[in-house]
């Protein structure tokens, strides 16, 4: 301990002598608060006793002592003191570093298995995650369906999210179980939840493997009706791993993770690349390439002049491409470029009216125009199609269909524009559900509506990966899921149980209750039925 303090603060002193040039600095006032700290007896004495009384780790001792007195900081009212908790917080972490010494790695340097637990991660810090080392994932932000815990889920790594103060109940050297089939994180379980948790592993592999026969076999109900099982990817990658897991296309490709991580757009030539790789691997099967949906909770808002003062309800989506024309254009010019190569769909996102999605087609159009001036040759013939995501497109949903070949239903935004419910806010995520009452009578409406147009309807938000809801959907009518791709065998399992009049009868029953409680607990004892391993 009393190593850690000195070359906490040798390492201090050192940072503070090279600002010394620099006129006025803030850091070195900053650092001189720092190195008071670590040398403040009382402090260190405070951390020592709480080893020896308590036989605690010295890294517990550290980060709760030095983690009570930011709070302690955090709740005070003159702001300046306020903001001395981040300080703190500081501190914490750079006498963790010396203590733990080469026990701390680097997220993207690890060598050895661990759990990350953290406040907030980006979905591109999570895509950056290797999987063979990071084995689960504890977040106090975020929502089920909010893009971090979306990436996890692609990824195939258990993340629980919306834990709230997770980071102040979890030290350095703890032991975590994350149990992310059902939404829990245990922390330094005893002996025998270890063994029961080791049981539950084992039953997972086994079902896996059990899973794994039936890859080549078509997802059709017992009744014989055919589902169409289609993958969601965020990078081109994962393509190969949908189709790997049974997944019968690309039922969306999140393209702005090709924005995500740099500074400048990409190229004209790195979307062809990253699009000509996925088409590759389904060669004649379908890929629905989604334009980009870059803002909310998929664009810095530092990156712009203005901040938003509500990104989700702001300049995102479909509205961002209308008004970055040449982004947006680049976009489409790859996306036909590629079409010539197999059989790829256009889709865009967050369409409120008809307007917008008529706006879309002109500027397709356009660079349908500029291809041919240049002699570059595209599929004339590409299928348009639009997602339901907004209230606004599922109650136009019968005018919207006249102008395209599909539907794709994103229940993920629909329930958060629908409730008035963020999905990535962990304040409110007890309230989000996809299977409120509100929310299913608008996915029936749009696929009513998608039926008599004759329009092809799909399902892509998370409520599709989801085996409680699958005999809901079926019952609604819907006949192609496009899901993350650990989810497809166990969804295509659960539809080759089911006939779809048991799929009916769940949906009739469900449309028939008031509660979002109750459906939910319907659903579940109804998929834990046919799946017991699944939950
Ligand atoms: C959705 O909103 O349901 C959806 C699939 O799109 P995303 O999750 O990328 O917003
Ligand atoms: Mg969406």
């Amino acid at each position: 301990m009393r190593n850690a303090f000195r070359d906490a603060i040798e390492e201090l002193t050192g940072f503070q002598g090279e600002q010394k040039e620099i006129e006025g600095s803030k850091i070195r006032d900053i650092f001189a608060v720092h190195l008071s700290f670590l040398r403040d007896r009382s402090l260190r004495k405070q951390i020592t006793d709480l080893v020896h009384d308590e036989s605690v780790t010295a890294e517990f001792a550290v980060s709760k002592t030095l983690r009570d007195i930011a709070a302690h900081f955090a709740k005070l009212k003159d702001p300046y003191m306020r903001e001395r908790s981040a300080d703190i917080y500081d501190i914490e972490r750079r006498l963790l570093r010396q203590l733990l010494g080469g026990k701390r790695h680097d997220i993207e340097q690890l060598t050895e298995e661990a759990v990350i637990v953290a406040r907030e991660l980006s979905p591109t810090e999570t895509a950056g995650f290797n999987k063979e080392y990071v084995k689960g994932i504890a977040t106090g932000a975020g929502g089920r369906t909010s893009h971090t815990a979306i990436v996890a889920r692609s990824l195939g790594i258990p993340a629980v999210v919306a834990l709230e103060d997770i980071t102040e109940s979890i030290t350095a050297g703890d032991t975590v179980i994350v149990d992310g089939n059902r939404g829990i994180v245990i922390i330094n379980p005893d002996d025998a939840t270890i063994q029961q948790y080791l049981e539950y592993a084992v039953e997972f592999t086994e079902l896996g493997h059990r899973l794994d026969t039936i890859r080549e076999k078509p997802a059709v109900t017992r009744d014989g009706v055919r589902v169409a099982l289609y993958g969601n990817i965020e990078f081109p990658d994962e393509a190969e791993i949908v189709l790997q897991k049974g997944g019968e296309g690309i039922g969306l490709y999140r393209t702005e993770f090709l924005f995500l991580n740099r500074d400048t757009e990409p190229t004209e030539q790195e979307h062809y690349e990253a699009y000509a790789r996925t088409v590759e691997v389904f060669k004649t099967r379908p890929v629905i390439i989604r334009t980009v949906d870059l803002g909310a909770d998929k664009y810095t808002q530092s990156r712009r002049y203005v901040r938003e003062p509500n990104p989700f309800l702001g300049l995102r989506s479909i509205r961002f491409c209308l008004q970055n024309l040449t982004m947006f254009k680049t976009q489409l010019r790859a996306i036909l470029r590629a079409s010539v190569l197999g059989q790829v769909k256009i889709m865009f996102p967050l369409i409120t009216n008809l307007q917008e999605l008529m706006q879309a087609k002109m500027i397709l159009g356009d660079v349908m125009e500029d291809l041919d001036e240049e002699e570059i040759g595209y599929n004339r013939d590409i299928e348009v199609g639009i997602m339901i995501e907004t209230p606004a497109a599922a109650l136009t949903a019968s005018m919207l269909a006249r102008d395209v070949k599909f539907f794709s239903i994103g229940t993920n935004d629909l329930t958060q524009y629908t409730l008035a419910v963020d999905r990535g806010n962990e304040l409110v995520s007890t309230l989000y559900s996809a299977v409120d009452p509100a929310v299913l009578r608008l996915i029936r409406t749009v696929i009513q509506d998608a039926h008599k147009a004759q329009v092809d309807v799909n399902v892509c938000g998370e409520m599709a990966s989801e085996p409680e809801s699958v005999m809901l959907l079926l019952g609604l009518g819907v006949r192609k899921l496009s899901i993350a791709s650990p989810m497809i065998p166990e969804i295509k399992q659960i539809i080759r149980s089911v006939t779809v009049e048991e799929c009916n009868k769940v949906a009739r029953k469900v449309l028939g209750m008031n509660s979002e409680r109750q459906i939910s607990g319907f659903l579940r004892d109804a998929a834990r039925k046919i799946l017991p391993e699944a939950f």
